[in-house]
């Protein structure tokens, strides 16, 4: 079932929205050569805490952290370690916050210094995917008008989207239904409508769409150990045109 969110509900999940964002920033602002991805979770913790709100993925289903940092063909739920960034990896950061009872959900994909070519487009196109989805956040499309848009970009643009894992609802629960996978036919599934609240996030591989879950139970690869990206947002179903939440 979709839970539809009230007027009161929504001004929450602002909130919330508003500092996921602001975590993002501040971590992208933050990513250098020689900082590890343990220094990045706390980072993002003390800000959510400082803020006055949790870091919604530490204890979720047991992840050990606060933030999932996947670097280069890790695609996602790469754990924060003693690892260091380095010059010339691409490093996605998805943030989750819980704000009285409701949730906010976001990622990014930063490249740290010089990148090749090819994932500065990977990059580019992941973003521009999730914008291309967004045009059917709109109460006369249904819910995989999203999919289909998402799919065929990534795909036109000759990178691969990720089957396996998927976008969702988010509201008090972090993963609420729908699902919202990033391919598949158009015209299906539910008619959207005011007050419904989506996670929607692309996540686009170089080359094959094959991942695997690496034996620490958390951390997807890419199955050709090609680059991966993730783009994320927390958005809202409107009267009108969709609103981000996770976007300052
Ligand atoms: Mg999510």
């Amino acid at each position: 079932m979709i839970v539809i969110k009230s007027d009161h509900e929504i001004k929450i999940m602002r909130e919330a929205g508003k500092v996921t964002a602001q975590v993002l920033e501040k971590l992208g602002n933050a990513l250098k050569p020689g900082i590890t991805t343990l220094e990045l979770d706390k980072i993002a913790e003390e800000e959510i805490i400082r803020q006055n709100m949790f870091p919604a993925f530490k204890g979720y289903n047991g992840f050990p952290a606060s933030i999932c940092v996947s670097i280069n063909e890790q695609v996602v739920h790469g754990i924060p370690s003693e690892r260091m960034i380095r010059e010339g990896d691409i490093v996605s950061i998805d943030v989750g916050v819980r704000y009285q009872g409701y949730h906010g959900d976001a990622a990014r994909t930063f490249s740290v210094g010089a990148v090749t070519d090819e994932a500065k487009k990977l990059i580019q196109v992941t973003e521009k995917s999730f914008f291309e989805g967004l045009k059917y956040c709109k109460k006369e499309f249904r819910l995989s008008d999203i999919s289909n848009a998402i799919q065929n970009y990534v795909e036109s643009e000759g990178f691969s989207i990720v089957k396996d894992f998927v976008g969702h609802g988010i509201g008090r629960d972090m993963h609420e239904d729908p699902q919202i996978p990033n391919y598949g036919k158009p015209g299906r599934g539910p008619r959207l409508a005011e007050g419904m609240v989506f996670a929607i996030e692309p996540m686009v591989n170089a080359g094959t769409d094959q991942v695997t879950v690496l034996l620490d139970n958390w951390t997807v690869v890419t199955d050709d150990a090609k680059l991966s990206a993730h783009y994320e947002n927390t958005v809202l179903i409107t009267d009108g045109e969709p609103e981000i939440l996770t976007i300052i």
